[in-house]
């Protein structure tokens, strides 16, 4: 058995970004517990999967306990994607980290100061939630409480139940900050959101002999999705697809795929996209029968993507206009089926949206929709979506389109508000207009799930807003000084390790993940607790009556409401193997042509025109322009240049690193060595304009404010832009955005700040 020592850890980890799969080996024996690694009590095998990436379960892990103890962590060679990464071995140190929260906590001292917590128990939580909660809905309506979940996503289904049940549609999650747009995008283009699109979802995904282009754009599955790089890597070697990768930062993706990089100024990619839809249409290269009898618009967007010259758009995008040219000839010579690979990037701007649309458009132009190498959408998708759940079990179908009209959303963002697919079990309040609706006094009190308040731009705003409320209530792993100063009440919430998840699933094949150690002091399932809360608010019926057991009947339910025919028992005798879901058909391309694509299954699209929208009729009716239309980031260096004389470089935030996610595994110490504080990257022009270099602390500054990093000086970045990882609560970037947020989405414009870096 090879043995590595810590250091060899970090240097490999920090080598690969993953750092548990190295040319092939399975390298990684750390224990967190010395003591047990030199013990010779016998190895016992269990089996779990990874949270750590905030995906839904991921990566299968093998844990190796001794004396009850998990002492290591390996990945599961006979699992479908046979990897784990840093961030998954270092979850260990997490478990049986001495700073978790163990016992439910009331606040002693005034909301908005350095938190003062006496412990209390359980029953006494609960009570006081109960009393809390109840007073409110009495007094004001069950609607003005909020139910928020952030990182985990498995308690989603489970909190949306008890907030429907309680009587309040309000229930969001931290994806109305993250990917959510680009539902949403696709939801005005094609009716429904039939693809899963981010950086786990199989749509995007090349398929080797069959897609002819890959555009990887603002993505960089090698530090978000570690998970996926494998089959793409496989598929890229086994294909003859080209690959463009468009990125403002000259990423390891980059490194592996691109056949041509496109590194554009952050938020002109709209512009990009309409230049490949000129290219394709003036070359003849798209594909006019499916235009002609599935899409709406044609003509007026063909129209539009005139203006959209090389030139102009080399220009716009700060590329040089040979290397837009290369891309557009690939993408008129190779042909079709083209796939476009997408992120969280996209969304983050003011014209997020719209943005996306234009990319979008780009696969049913070339007739690439559903069809095999293509953009494909699953067939007979099950009734269980990754991240909430079973929409039988969270009640979306039923209880909330009767609530409905007492969402808080509506009046700020009416197209987000309108477009929610109850039927597909979604109901995502846009928490970004919190501060909002809690000074107007539509919300009054929370019930929040593992929720950061520096995933908001001016988290001050966010903060003000918690404390501000009548009553507050948070779960979580950990006291988190930023968020949990401004609540009342904190609870502790078990780890993945020590929770049972219905949703472990790759494809069509279902895992169950049962719990493999006892919850440290007094934590609990984030599932048990929605169940005890909302058997404490009196619906005890709903959820069995809360306690150790409803853990399980959420399980028991979800699977049955699922209707996936697939019981608990089953999972538990399959285990450690899934269960797979047979198709009860044949595998299908082109389902608009058989009615697969609309609810009530007739040929076409779930759209207002029946057809796919290069003009969306459903932006029309709200006001915007039916177009994918290109704007100029608000807060640029061409839209505010007398902004941008004091504060000359554009701050792109929100991207991932390899070590950590988003403000997560902070405590960790094996991580934390491997990015041990904020860093502020530059390019090496911008450091020598400015008399930086790597290693300095430097002042990072926007008209909203300041914090301190650690300067990097790297190719990775533009010279006219800076990259500052989020999540930090000594140098929270989202701080110094400003709340500039897209109409149609309400998303947050984290990839399109202004700002100055000057060494202190
Ligand atoms: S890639 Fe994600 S799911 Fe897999 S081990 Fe790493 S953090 Fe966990």
């Amino acid at each position: 058995m090879l043995k590595v020592s810590r250091r060899t850890f970090l240097k490999i980890a920090a080598a690969t970004g993953a750092g548990a799969s190295v040319l092939g080996k399975n390298i990684l024996f750390q224990s967190a517990d010395p003591v047990l690694a030199a013990s010779t009590s016998p190895e016992v095998v269990k089996y779990s999967h990874c949270v750590q990436c905030n995906h839904t379960p991921f990566c299968g892990m093998k844990l190796i306990f001794k004396d009850d103890k998990l002492y290591r962590i390996e990945k599961r060679s006979d699992y479908n994607n046979n990897l784990i990464c840093a961030k998954g071995v270092a979850a260990i140190q997490e478990l049986y980290d001495p700073e978790r929260l163990l016992y439910p906590m009331k606040r002693t001292n005034p909301k908005g100061e350095p938190g003062q917590w006496e412990r209390i128990s359980w029953d006494e939580a609960l009570t006081t939630i109960a009393d809390k909660l109840n007073g409110i809905k009495e007094k004001h309506g069950a609607e003005k409480v909020a139910f928020i979940t952030g990182d985990p996503k498995e308690p989603r289904s489970a909190l949306m139940r008890l907030a429907y049940t309680f009587g309040s549609p309000n229930f969001g999650t931290e994806s109305s900050t993250c990917f959510l747009a680009l539902d949403l995008s696709n939801k005005l283009t094609f009716g429904k959101n039939h693809f899963m699109t981010g950086p786990c979802g199989p749509g995007g995904n090349p398929v080797p002999g069959k897609t002819k282009v890959a555009i990887f754009w603002g993505t960089n599955p090698a530090w978000s999705a570690p998970f996926s790089v494998a089959g793409l890597r496989n598929a890229k070697e086994k294909g003859d697809c080209k690959y463009i990768v468009v990125d403002p930062r000259v990423t390891p993706t980059v490194h592996t795929f691109a056949d041509v990089h496109l590194q554009i100024r952050p938020g002109t990619d709209g512009a990009l996209a309409l230049c490949f839809a000129k290219a394709l249409i003036e070359n003849d290269a798209y594909d006019k029968e499916f235009v002609e009898k599935w899409t709406h618009g044609f003509e007026e967007y063909a129209e539009y993507c005139k203006q959209f010259t090389v030139e102009k758009v080399a220009e716009i995008c700060d590329v040089p206009a040979e290397r837009i040219q290369e891309a557009c000839d690939i993408l008129v010579k190779q042909g079709s089926p083209i796939v476009c690979k997408t992120a969280a990037a996209w969304p983050h701007h003011v014209n997020g949206v719209n943005s996306h649309r234009a990319m979008w458009l780009l696969m049913p132009l070339t007739g690439s929709l559903d069809v095999p190498g293509g953009l494909k959408v699953p067939d007979e998708p099950m009734d269980f979506d990754m991240w909430n759940g079973s929409p039988g079990f969270s009640r979306a179908r039923d209880l909330l389109p009767k609530l409905d009209d007492k969402r808080v959303d509506r009046k700020y963002v009416p197209i987000w508000a309108d477009m929610e697919d109850y039927y597909a079990g979604q109901g995502n309040l846009q928490l970004n207009f919190l501060p909002e609706y809690v000074r107007d006094g539509e919300i009054k009190a929370c019930v929040a799930l593992g929720v950061n308040a520096m995933m908001w731009p001016q988290t001050q705003e966010y903060q003000k807003a918690f404390q501000d409320m009548e009553f507050a209530v948070s779960a979580d792993f950990y006291i988190r000084p930023q968020t949990h100063d401004y609540v009342d009440m904190i609870l502790p919430a078990a780890m993945s390790f020590e929770r049972a998840c219905p949703v472990a699933r790759f494809g069509r094949k279902l895992f169950l993940r049962e719990p493999v150690v006892e919850p440290a002091g007094e934590a609990r399932p984030d599932y048990r607790i929605c169940c005890d809360i909302g058997t404490a608010l009196g619906f005890g019926d709903e959820f069995w009556g809360g306690g150790e057991k409803s853990e399980e009947n959420c399980l028991i339910e979800t699977l049955k409401t699922s209707g996936c025919g697939v019981t608990l028992e089953d999972l538990r005798a399959a285990s450690p193997e899934g269960v797979v879901i047979p198709l009860k058909g044949e595998p299908q391309d082109k389902k608009y042509e058989t009615g697969g694509l609309r609810y009530d299954g007739k040929p076409g699209f779930e759209t207002p025109t029946g057809k796919m929208e290069f003009t969306s009729e459903v932006l029309r009716k709200y006001g915007f322009d039916p177009l994918p239309i290109y704007k100029e980031p608000t807060q640029g260096p061409v839209s505010s240049p007398e902004v941008a004389k004091d504060f000359p470089l554009i701050l792109n935030s929100g991207s991932r690193v390899p070590m950590y996610t988003h403000s997560k595994q902070r405590h960790t110490p094996w991580l934390r060595d491997l990015m041990p504080e904020p860093i502020c990257r530059l390019s090496p022009k911008a450091a020598r304009e400015r008399g930086i270099e790597t290693g300095d602390e430097v002042e990072l500054s926007t008209q909203f404010g300041a914090i301190r990093a650690k300067a990097e000086v790297t190719n990775i970045v533009r010279d006219d832009c800076i990259d500052m990882f989020h999540g930090w609560e000594q140098a929270n970037v989202n701080l110094v955005h400003a709340r500039d947020f897209d109409p149609i989405s309400g998303f947050p414009s984290y990839k399109e700040g202004l700002c100055q870096v000057k060494k202190v």
